[in-house]
């Protein structure tokens, strides 16, 4: 930490900053410039106290960390890659990964026929959601535990590991006997309680980015996971809030190349929720792809017209299929397979 203290005060009041810097474990380095003085607090800012609260006193002028206050999910902490170990599936690592499927699981049908066409696509995870956040409650709420036997049918009939998202610390059990990965939704993306109970399952995690949340607070959030035993976390980028209403969300790519050089957790790209628009879904994939994601997290229904929830955004099966040949060279330019 950095303490600038204000110009002309008295000797004692500058000895009264050392003292309380060196109560807190750190030790005092005085530096004396001609209008100033600054003190260099020296320790881990993480593991001692936070001397931010020396703005309060009215010798001081600002003070500033100079450390990262995420740690374990940090580039730093871990120089290679991560690479989360799903069944047969690989993620972070040269491959690259499309997680598809339905919105809201809503029948066996719907999901199976899904399912199946993902996987013929080139699909290597089904996604579908059981229990779903939605707006209003008067709104699909998805089919709760009967979802998540329709996805565990659905991976036994096409060895496709599956993701689902977690809503609840009441789920959790319910949610981690059934899921390969636990989806932590943007709306849960600082519920650190849920993150901690989804951490202890020791499933893998994919964290979307809250949709009003700095790169920071993402990273911070991420950091409960690791912090809490649980080394096999990814971040989901799906969008924020902007002023902009053209798009459901504002899809912030610059985030692939941030995550990259910040973390070395996988970054996996969700531009359904990124757009709200199928008829952009096809264009963010493939930038993503090309920009060095990791993963894809992408909506598909058999009918999105009848879809129960988010159908203007979830491509067809015919829609799908094109997708993921079109992928193909933009996979390549990152140097992916
Ligand atoms: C979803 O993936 O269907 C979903 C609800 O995502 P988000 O939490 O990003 O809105
Ligand atoms: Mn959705």
């Amino acid at each position: 930490m950095i303490v600038v203290l204000k110009p002309n005060i008295t000797k004692r009041q500058e000895n009264a900053v050392i003292k309380e810097v060196e109560k807190l474990g750190y030790k005092p380095r005085v530096l004396r410039g001609v209008a100033r003085t600054v003190i260099a607090a020296i320790g881990d800012e993480r593991t001692h106290a936070s001397l931010e609260t020396l703005i309060a006193w009215p010798q001081v002028e600002s003070v500033m960390p100079v450390q990262k206050r995420y740690k374990l999910v940090s580039r730093e902490a871990h120089p290679g890659n991560t690479i989360i170990e799903v069944r047969n599936v690989s993620i972070g690592g040269r491959k690259f990964h499309v997680m598809a499927g339905p919105c809201s699981v809503e029948n066996e049908k719907q999901l199976m026929q899904t399912a199946q066409a993902v996987k013929a696509a080139g699909a290597s995870i089904l996604r579908g959601g059981a229990f779903k956040p939605r707006t209003s409650p008067y709104e699909f709420q998805g089919l709760g535990e009967k979802g998540l036997k329709l996805l565990a049918k659905a991976r036994q009939e096409t060895g496709l590991p599956i993701i689902t998202e977690l809503l609840s610390e009441q789920h959790v059990d319910c949610v981690a006997e059934y899921a390969d990965i636990l989806q932590i939704g943007t709306r849960n993306a600082q519920n650190f309680q849920l993150l901690i109970a989804a951490a202890r399952t020791g499933k893998p995690i994919l964290l979307k980015r809250g949709m009003s949340m700095k790169v920071e607070e993402w990273l911070l959030a991420g950091e409960y996971v690791l912090a809490n035993g649980n080394p096999n976390l990814m971040f989901c980028e799906r969008g924020i809030r902007t002023f902009e209403t053209y798009t459901r969300n504002t899809l912030d790519l610059a985030t692939i190349p941030i995550i990259k050089s910040e973390s070395h957790c996988p970054i996996i790209i969700d531009p359904s929720q990124g757009t709200g628009r199928a008829d952009l879904v096809v264009a963010l994939c493939k930038g993503a792809a090309a920009m060095g994601a990791d993963g894809l997290l992408v909506e598909v229904h058999p009918n999105p017209a009848e879809a129960w929830s988010d159908g203007a955004q979830q491509l067809n099966l015919e829609g799908f299929a094109r997708l993921m040949k079109e992928l193909t060279p933009f996979i390549a330019a990152a140097g992916r397979e």
